[in-house]
């Protein structure tokens, strides 16, 4: 068999809600476009957790993905009530896609407050991290945290992919957009990776831009952005902003990436009101489709979608989302309607030339920055207290006496209070208590730390959470409080 004849196999995830209508629509046109496709059916979502099956993804559904290694997958459902996680995290992370790649384009005969001003933009967004990780903790009966952990190692892998994107595409820039200004350490792992690893983009122009108003430019000036990469959270809230510029979310495809498994899939949920109605868009699981058959090496099916999906749209045949003079069709006549468009050019829109992408190869260790010299300098202990920092800070300075630490401040909810400042912040019950060992050590011996907790609950105060204070390479690996000097 020569390779040109070579079936690809797909594991195809109907979804929940109006899932199976969008995914049979863009089946429908992918099979008439592209004969080679072999699809293996799968459950995942709501029927999988009525099953019993607490994580929504059954087994067998991991093995067909763990073979085929390409998913389409329609939306699924999140159960309220039963079923702990949500079942499309569970196959991101069961398979690492870490990066999820979202296109922005305006689009032809899709009228928006934004028509004409050439918006072509790319967000690709961090997907397995930060806050999203969900490792939450009820800290005092009122005070909740969330973890937000970045690692080198998933910075290194987003910057690396928004380049590797950007080159299949052709594309000139790629912005990277953080909250570095106020998360140093976390948002600001990405800032530095991202400006070191440009250096190996040269072809590619790369700067920086605060998210905050990276959302504002977005909406003022979209056109300026070309692929911007970011934070799970950040990319999460901004790609969403995004399809509302284009036509909302009947219009937004993704592709969720890892390095040897790619899943497809629409950004938008399984709008259950719309279900069986054929009333809603399939477009944006049909271009879910095009970027699978593009990273599947088959440009030429790829490009024959979609430029029958945007002749049709010129030609103002259009699902009930989009609003102009002429009267919506249902789900299935646009779908035949796009079918019948295939050979069709469309006059306002150029298809972009593709390469295919490179996926960078999977890092071989966990340990990315090598650091010669550790030291600790002191520790955070996260205490619950009822009381005013005034009654706080002399208990505390009191229980270090002897210990080999002493007090240097205490915070809340990251503002110092203690030493006293002389303003009246409104305090809740968990304090952030940092000491200063007496000598700077490599490693805080335990004995140090026991009998400063013990110190503590002599006192009566509760202790939560302890964090090393370190510097490497002398450098310090903590942030100061606001107001600590
Ligand atoms: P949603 O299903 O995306 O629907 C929100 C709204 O977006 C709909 O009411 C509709 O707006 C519009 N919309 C969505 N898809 C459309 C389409 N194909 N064509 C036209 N309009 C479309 O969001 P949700 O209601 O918040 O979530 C419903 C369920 O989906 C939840 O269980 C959620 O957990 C899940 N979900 C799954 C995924 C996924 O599988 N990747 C993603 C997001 C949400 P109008 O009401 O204005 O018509």
């Amino acid at each position: 068999m020569s390779k040109s004849d070579a079936k690809h196999h797909v594991t195809l995830i109907l979804g929940d809600g109006i899932g199976p209508e969008v995914v049979a629509s863009a089946r429908t046109l992918i099979d008439a476009a592209c004969p080679r496709i072999v699809w293996e059916e799968a459950e995942a979502g709501a029927e999988v957790f009525k099953k019993g099956v607490a994580s929504g993804v059954p087994q067998h559904t991991i093995d067909s993905l763990s073979k085929t290694r390409l998913a389409l997958k329609g939306p699924l459902e999140t159960p309220v009530g039963f079923g702990e996680k949500s079942a499309n995290v569970t196959l991101r992370k069961l398979f690492e896609t870490f990066a999820n790649i979202r296109p922005v384009r305006e689009l032809p005969g899709v009228p928006t407050r934004f028509s004409g001003s050439g918006i072509d933009l790319v967000i690709v967004r961090e997907n397995v991290e930060d806050l999203y990780a969900g490792i939450e903790h009820m800290q005092t009966p009122d005070v909740a945290q969330c973890l937000k952990l970045i690692s080198t190692k998933g910075c290194e892998k987003i910057v690396r992919i928004a380049f590797e994107f950007a080159r299949s595409e052709g594309r000139k820039t790629v912005q990277c957009a953080t909250k570095a200004n106020i998360m140093k350490k976390t948002e600001g792992l990405l800032k530095s990776t991202f400006e070191h690893l440009a250096k190996e983009y040269s072809d590619i122009e790369a700067w920086h831009i605060i998210i905050d108003n990276c959302a504002h430019q977005l909406v003022k000036k979209p056109e300026q952005f070309d692929v911007i990469v970011t934070t799970n959270m950040n990319g999460d809230i901004i790609s969403d902003l995004g399809s509302g510029l284009i036509g909302g979310l009947g219009f937004a495809p993704s592709a969720n990436i890892g390095h040897d498994v790619a899943i497809f899939e629409a950004v938008h949920g399984s709008a259950p009101k719309y279900t069986g109605k054929d009333v809603i868009n399939p477009t944006a699981m049909i271009l879910s489709g095009v970027m699978m058959l593009r990273h599947l090496g088959e440009f030429e099916a790829a490009s024959t979608i979609e430029n029958a999906v945007m002749a049709t749209l010129e030609a103002d045949i259009h699902p009930r989302d989009v609003q102009t003079a002429s009267a919506p069709v249902g789900t299935k006549a646009f779908t035949q309607a796009i079918l019948e468009h295939f050979g069709k050019m469309p006059s306002n829109y150029a298809i972009r030339p593709h390469k295919p992408m490179v996926v960078p190869p999977r890092p071989k260790t966990t340990a990315i920055r090598k650091v010669e010299k550790r030291e600790t300098v002191g520790l955070d202990i996260f205490t619950e207290f009822d009381g005013t920092a005034a009654d706080l800070g002399p208990m505390l300075e009191e229980a270090a006496k002897g210990t080999g630490a002493k007090l240097k401040m205490v915070s809340n909810r990251g503002t110092v209070v203690y030493p006293l400042t002389g303003t009246d912040p409104d305090v809740v019950n968990q304090w952030r208590c940092r000491f200063t060992l007496d000598q700077v050590v490599t490693e805080v011996p335990t004995t140090l730390v026991s009998g400063l907790l013990q110190a503590l609950e002599a006192k009566g105060l509760r202790w939560m959470h302890i964090e090393k204070l370190c510097r490497f390479d002398g450098e310090d690996t903590f942030t100061r409080a606001q107001g600590e000097n």
